[in-house]
């Protein structure tokens, strides 16, 4: 025990023990300086929420309602996350990794550590800075390749025997897979660096979603794969036997992210499925959101892997996995992608029988989806005529650009939409 405490009072992590109630009965001189406090008695035997107080890295304060460390507390539901920053009672500021773990007593306490990680995350800024030059550099050169390797294997541009042309080929698919991977290394540092600005635009997600996914088709074909789009069709294309009619529906959405995000899904689940297997895509309007599934009967993800999937460079490593090229950069980029559009992701499987990942994007009733449409013509039109106006009067500057704000989506009850009929579902056709 003495140990123990000796242990707890050198340390530099704070760590701070609550019982059941959330009442703190312990804290280590390294948390008592974190908060900005002296002695214990301040903060003994009080709540601990009235001493944690966390912004985002933006400064904007977290509310309690959103906490994520206070709803883990309640729920008594082990928590990290390193997203927060301390804001202590004299007003000091400290990124923070938080941890909460679970006592094993059986009496409900809970260790809540606090660990400093500012020089963490200076590191991790001057990495990604290196990592950013540096593919953004390489992206070049390989462009360059990929290029004469495509000439070199147009037959229009070169005469090549056809082992010269099996060779060239692989290396063809190889430079492509190497601008790949420079293109998600540099995504993912933008990301980090909050450089990919979002631009979110009234769009009717259906069609979005069925017009990406057609562009991956033919790489179904090649692994045989049977694909099925629409709310006709379960993942073996034939659900209830009950004919449902595929809904429209809308969201704010940033059309690239989209493309991203829907094309890294199918392109694993594609991967990740063997030759025969088969993957079905829908969209549908669920309550007030847009929910979107790509399932796959692919080789499935274990519950211990499947928590942590949407980490950076995190890969399954499995006998099957082993054989398959990636980053493990695709999922983390797709749910930055995602919570940048105000959406969410997140999967669920069954090993060795197929995944589903869900997108689900705050949904825009029809009149609303009108009314931004409308809103981005009138910006459009008025941009045009001040041009024009400018051309006209040289020498006269327009300062303010034109751009009414557009207002925040409203939470809204979703009425009956108007609906558009599909096509069933043909294997590798949409
Ligand atoms: P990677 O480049 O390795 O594919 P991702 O971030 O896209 O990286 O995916 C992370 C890991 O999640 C993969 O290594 C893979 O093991 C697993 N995974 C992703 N999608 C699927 C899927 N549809 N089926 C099975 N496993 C998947």
């Amino acid at each position: 025990m003495l140990l123990a405490s000796m242990v707890l009072d050198s340390i530099s992590e704070g760590v701070i023990i609550v019982d059941a109630q959330n009442i703190v009965r312990m804290i280590n001189p390294a948390a008592l300086t974190m908060l900005g406090y002296n002695t214990p008695d301040a903060v003994m035997n009080v709540n601990v929420a009235g001493l944690l107080t966390f912004e985002n890295s933006e400064g904007v304060k977290i509310e309690d309602s959103a906490n994520e460390v206070f709803a883990a507390l309640a729920k008594n539901q082990e928590f990290t996350t390193r997203s927060y920053v301390l804001v202590n009672v004299l007003q000091q500021k400290k990124a923070v990794a938080v941890t909460i773990t679970l006592s094993k007593t059986g009496r409900g306490e809970k260790i809540i550590s606090l660990r400093d990680i500012a020089k963490e995350l200076e590191e991790e800024g001057e990495q990604a800075e290196f990592i950013s030059t540096a593919s953004h550099e390489m992206r070049t050169p390989v462009a360059s390749i990929e290029g004469y390797l495509g000439l070199a294997l147009n037959p229009q541009c070169a005469t090549i025997d056809d082992r010269a042309r099996k060779y060239l080929e692989e290396a063809h698919a190889s430079s492509q897979h190497l601008g790949r991977l420079f293109k998600d290394l540099l995504d993912v540092t933008k990301l980090d660096d909050k450089k990919a600005k979002v631009h979110l635009v009234p769009t009717e997600v259906n069609s979005l979603v069925r017009e990406i996914v057609s562009g991956q088709i033919p790489m179904m074909g090649q692994k045989n794969i049977k694909f099925t789009f629409g709310a006709n069709d379960g993942i073996d294309g034939s659900t209830s036997g009950i004919r449902t009619i595929d809904q429209v529906s809308y969201a704010l959405v940033d059309v690239d992210f989209m493309r991203e995000i829907i094309n890294n899904l199918v392109e694993n689940a594609i991967k990740y499925t063997k030759e025969g297997g088969a993957i079905w895509v829908n969209v549908r309007g669920d309550g007030d959101r847009v929910l979107i599934n790509v399932t796959d009967t692919g080789i499935g993800i274990s519950p211990d892997d499947l928590k942590h999937i949407f980490q950076k460079f995190y890969r399954v490593d499995n006998s099957q996995t082993r054989e398959i090229g990636g980053t493990g950069l695709g999922l983390y980029i797709v749910k930055m992608r995602a919570e940048a559009m105000g959406g969410k992701i997140w999967a669920e499987s069954s090993f060795g029988e197929g995944s589903t990942f869900y997108l689900s994007l705050p949904r825009l009733t029809f009149e609303e989806y009108e009314r931004r449409k409308q809103i981005i013509a009138n910006t459009e039109m008025m941009s045009v005529n001040s041009a024009q106006t400018q051309a006209q009067t040289p020498g006269q500057q327009i300062t303010t650009p034109m751009q009414p704000a557009i207002p925040p989506v409203q939470p809204t009850v979703i009425p009956a939409q108007p609906v558009q009929p599909i096509q069933p579902g043909i294997p590798g056709q949409m």
